[in-house]
This record gives C-alpha cells, sequence and structure tokens, in this order.
C-alpha cells in the first residue's frame, strides 16, 4: 500500500465484513499497513474492528472534506496503540492546517465507536476546541493556516465557545434552562418519578419541583401576594 486513502479504509472495512462467516462471529480488525513515505508512519500498523474504519471514513468525509480533502494520505501519529486506537493525521499543506482524529472502540466496546477531533497540534492530547485542525489555549501561537502570526487559533476559539456558551453569558443559560425544563415536564409527564429526573439529570430536587410547579394563572393575580 503507497499511501492510506479514505478509500483504503472503506475497501479493508468492507472486504473485512465480507469475510464474516457465522453471524456470531467478530469480523476480523482492519489491518492498516501504514506507508514507509509519511514520516509519521513509518512502519506503523493500526488494527481497527471494520465499522471503526467505516466511521472514520465517514468522519473524514463529513468533517474534513473542506480544505484538506477527503482522500488522504493520512499518517498515523507515534504513540497510537498497535490494536483498539489511533491518531489519524493529515498533514497540513499550504492554507490548510494539520488535521488530527483519534478513533477507537468498537460496537462490543463498552465505549461504543468513538471518535475525537484534536487539537492540530502534532502530539497534543487536548480536543480541538473549534472543529477540525484548530488549537488548543496551549498551541494559540501555532501559525495559522495562511502562515500568519496573529492570534488565529485564539480567535476561532473563542468564538466557538461563545456560539456554545452565549457571548453575553446571559442568553445560554437561559436556552439550557427551556430544554431542561421541557425535558423535567415531559419525563414527568412520561411516568418518570421526579427524583429519578433530578438525578439523571443533575439537577437539584427543589429545581425541579420549582419546573414543575404550575405557573400563576394571570387572571387571578400573583398567587404570592
Ligand atoms: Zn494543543
Amino acid at each position: 500500500m503507497e499511501s492510506v486513502l479514505t478509500r483504503d479504509l472503506i475497501r479493508l472495512a468492507t472486504e473485512s465484513i465480507d469475510r464474516l462467516g457465522a453471524a456470531e462471529e467478530l469480523p476480523d480488525p482492519v489491518v492498516l499497513e501504514l506507508p514507509d513515505t509519511l514520516p509519521l508512519s513509518r512502519g506503523r500498523t493500526v488494527e481497527w474492528h471494520p465499522l471503526v474504519a467505516l466511521a472514520v471514513a465517514g468522519h473524514i468525509c463529513r468533517y474534513w472534506a473542506q480544505g484538506a480533502g477527503p482522500r488522504g494520505p493520512f499518517a498515523i501519529e507515534a504513540g497510537s496503540s498497535p490494536a483498539g486506537w489511533a491518531t489519524l493525521v493529515s498533514p497540513g499543506n499550504g492554507s490548510c492546517p494539520s488535521r488530527r482524529l483519534q478513533a477507537g472502540g468498537g460496537p462490543w466496546s463498552p465505549s461504543g465507536i468513538w471518535i475525537t477531533e484534536l487539537c492540530g497540534h502534532p502530539r497534543c492530547t487536548e480536543p480541538a476546541p473549534a472543529g477540525p485542525g484548530s488549537r488548543c489555549p496551549s498551541h494559540f501561537g501555532d501559525p495559522g493556516p495562511s502562515g500568519g502570526t496573529g492570534p488565529h487559533w485564539a480567535d476561532l476559539a473563542a468564538r466557538a465557545w461563545g456560539e456554545r456558551h452565549g457571548a453575553d453569558g446571559r442568553e445560554h443559560p437561559r436556552r439550557v434552562a427551556e430544554r431542561l425544563s421541557r425535558l423535567v415536564k415531559q419525563a414527568v409527564a412520561a411516568g418518570m418519578p421526579k427524583e429519578d429526573v433530578a438525578a439523571a439529570t443533575g439537577s437539584r430536587r427543589a429545581a425541579v419541583a420549582e419546573i414543575l410547579r404550575p405557573a400563576p394563572d394571570p387572571e387571578q393575580g400573583d398567587e404570592w401576594m
């Protein structure tokens, strides 16, 4: 194999699944023999469950299609486990930053099939804060995609944080409260005990009771007066 491409992941996975005999038999792991031409991969192999390889191929097509190109070639980074999990790297070039994902597990693993986008800095184990190739706070100083040294990664991470948590710190808690309120009400309506709803959602019982308290009827005036 001269290079590890997305289509290699798909081909090896489907070949492995095709070899599956009896239904209860586990399929062969997908063994990637990595190319010597990729410096990070020299002499390494990785074994993935075929469904992990398919999931990684799908993830690449979905999230790495812009800029990096979904084809590859990809490298496996040093420190990856020979069986179970591996860090797949798309080396950066030009305006496209390097991208890294870690994947492992399997359909029978307690953790299931998992894929995590990692910070694009080599060998960093922090998650990517703002999508593929973005840099964690320890690596905000890395050169940006165009080679610039401005706060590119910090800006990306800050904006992603704002989208998730609300830039002013007020909007987001309200949205969370609204979703929690709906969840609690519908869970109780479905027959779940209030104490179980509180425990499952990590809420205080008093908070659940507050959500379930009937709204005051405006026709009746303020019931607390
Ligand atoms: Zn990092």
